[in-house]
């Protein structure tokens, strides 16, 4: 049979990686998981229950809330992608918006929520063939993952991605404040006290600044197939 793989991709926020992964799931017929998503539905849920505010955030709150949140990703045919859904609710769109964005640091740096978490993206990886994107998926959640993968692009590079995605979605946000919440969030993801983002000594660095997605899938095929072959 052949061999399933655990593909793990880290990096800064906004540098493709979910465009990446995704492309590699699809290219595999493998599950992608977006990490990020469900550290984001726990931020909607924080905000909507007032556990997170531009006051501040109420820890007990959010962790008492944590056994009242499901997350699940389901498959939309019509979009080929999965989509983000929090208690049976599809929050795909709610959860990228400027509100959960600015919170989400905050809110998956409580150790509670981590814990579930990585628990949760364990359980969904147990059957292998899985691309799973985030901070800490080739450090924590999957420290033997087959390939590790580090990304990073300039801020200015990811700052005008973000503008176009958003913009395409029709939401419209000022290209300074994507990349002030660009930067905030760099410091912020790398600078916390559990899980920071951090490369994985045996990840690959993979810097796309200038790199188009199809020839960064050429180069994870050459990748791939190594590791298939067992070298
Ligand atoms: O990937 P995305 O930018 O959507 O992630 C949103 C936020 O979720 C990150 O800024 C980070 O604070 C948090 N996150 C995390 N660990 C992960 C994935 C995301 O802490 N594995």
């Amino acid at each position: 049979m052949e061999k399933r793989l655990i593909i793990a991709i880290d990096g800064y926020s906004s540098c493709g990686k979910s465009t990446f992964a995704k492309s590699i799931a699809k290219m595999l017929n493998y599950i992608y998981i977006d990490s990020g998503a469900m550290y984001r539905a726990v931020t909607l849920y924080s905000l909507r229950k007032k556990f997170a505010g531009v006051w501040g955030i109420n820890i007990e709150g959010i962790i008492s809330g944590l056994k009242d949140i499901q997350i699940d990703f389901v498959y939309n045919s019509d979009k080929e992608e999965y989509e983000t859904f929090l208690n049976s609710e599809n929050v795909e769109r709610e959860i990228r918006n400027m509100e959960v964005t600015a919170h989400v640091s905050r809110v998956s740096q409580i150790y509670e929520v981590r814990l579930r978490m990585v628990e949760l993206q364990r359980e969904i990886g147990s059957s292998k063939g899985i691309v799973m994107d985030g901070r800490d998926i080739g450090t924590v959640v999957f420290p033997d993952a087959d390939i590790k993968i580090f990304m990073t692009a300039s801020v200015d590079i990811r700052a005008r991605r973000r503008f176009d995605e958003l913009k395409e979605k029709g939401i419209s946000v000022e290209f300074e404040e994507i990349k002030r919440s660009i930067i905030a969030r760099d410091i912020a993801d790398e600078n916390r006290d559990i899980s920071p983002l951090l490369r994985a000594d045996d990840a690959i660095i993979l810097d796309n600044s200038r790199m188009s997605v199809g020839e960064q899938m050429l180069w994870i095929e050459k990748l791939i197939e190594k590791k298939k072959n067992g070298s």
